[in-house]
């Protein structure tokens, strides 16, 4: 039954049955499942991808880790980073109905992805769980931060601590899309400082580790100028995790 057409309707049926597919809403056994009918829909990221930026790489399961070539010519400031799905097909349908679709609801669900998706690096933790914050007008206009959630929700899955604030987008950046690679660095310049309220919330992670996330990786440019604030803030290690990111062109 496609129930998404009705969001009254829809949110009403999820709170007394609320196992739905993450894509088509049909029921699934279990909490955070996809649909047998959509599961090939949805492009995750498995066997080897790049240690840094997660992107899928040709070669066999358990290979040694490894760069891609992006990362090789311009290496991102963070350690390592994942992500959970290629930002396309059904994937980015779930994308775009947590940011805009107004079902902060499947933040929950999608943490069991990012938490898949996060199992190589698990051993370097517990880190402080830390989302890429939205500019304050863009918050009030959407009235939640997407990473937040997400953010939030893998932190109580891994019980690992997060601070939604611990970044401030210290100015409003012009949005990203339609920029080039270097045009989405200059817009960012700089964009992201420490909140001094919460600096010492930085300390409740071994080492100040720090583990990034944000829904979407297109360059990299964002977590970029992220992992540049909080390293300038005092914080160790920086680790990345998206739910999606962009195929890299090829
Ligand atoms: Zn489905
Ligand atoms: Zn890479």
């Amino acid at each position: 039954m496609k129930i998404q057409a009705l969001p009254a309707l829809s949110a009403a049926i999820r709170m007394i049955w609320p196992a739905q597919c993450l894509v088509c809403s049909d029921a699934v056994d279990g909490d955070g499942g996809v649909c047998p009918a959509c599961w090939p829909d949805l492009p995750m990221i498995s066997g080897l991808c790049c240690r840094l930026c997660g992107a899928p790489l040709p070669g066999a399961m358990g290979a040694a880790e490894a760069d891609c070539d992006d990362c090789l010519r311009s290496r991102p400031p963070w350690t390592a980073g994942r992500a959970a799905f290629l930002y396309e097909g059904a994937a980015r349908q779930l994308v775009l109905q947590l940011k805009h679709g107004d079902r902060p609801d499947l933040a929950r669900a999608l943490a069991a992805r990012l938490h898949h998706a996060l199992r190589p690096l698990i051993p370097r933790g517990p880190m402080l769980i830390v989302p890429v914050p939205l500019h304050r007008l863009r918050f009030l206009r959407r009235r939640y931060n997407q990473s937040a959630l997400l953010a939030r929700a893998l932190s109580q899955r891994l019980d690992w601590p997060w601070c939604p604030d611990l970044l401030l987008r210290s100015r409003a950046t012009q949005l990203q899309d339609g920029l080039s690679r270097s045009g989405r660095r200059d817009n960012l310049q700089g964009a992201f400082t420490l909140n001094p309220a919460r600096v010492k919330e930085i300390s409740r992670a071994p080492e100040a580790k720090i583990l990034l996330i944000d829904d979407v990786m297109t360059t990299g440019a964002t977590l970029a100028e992220a992992t540049k604030g909080l390293r300038n803030g005092g914080a160790g290690e920086v680790f990345t995790l998206t739910l999606a990111r962009v195929a890299p062109a090829v």
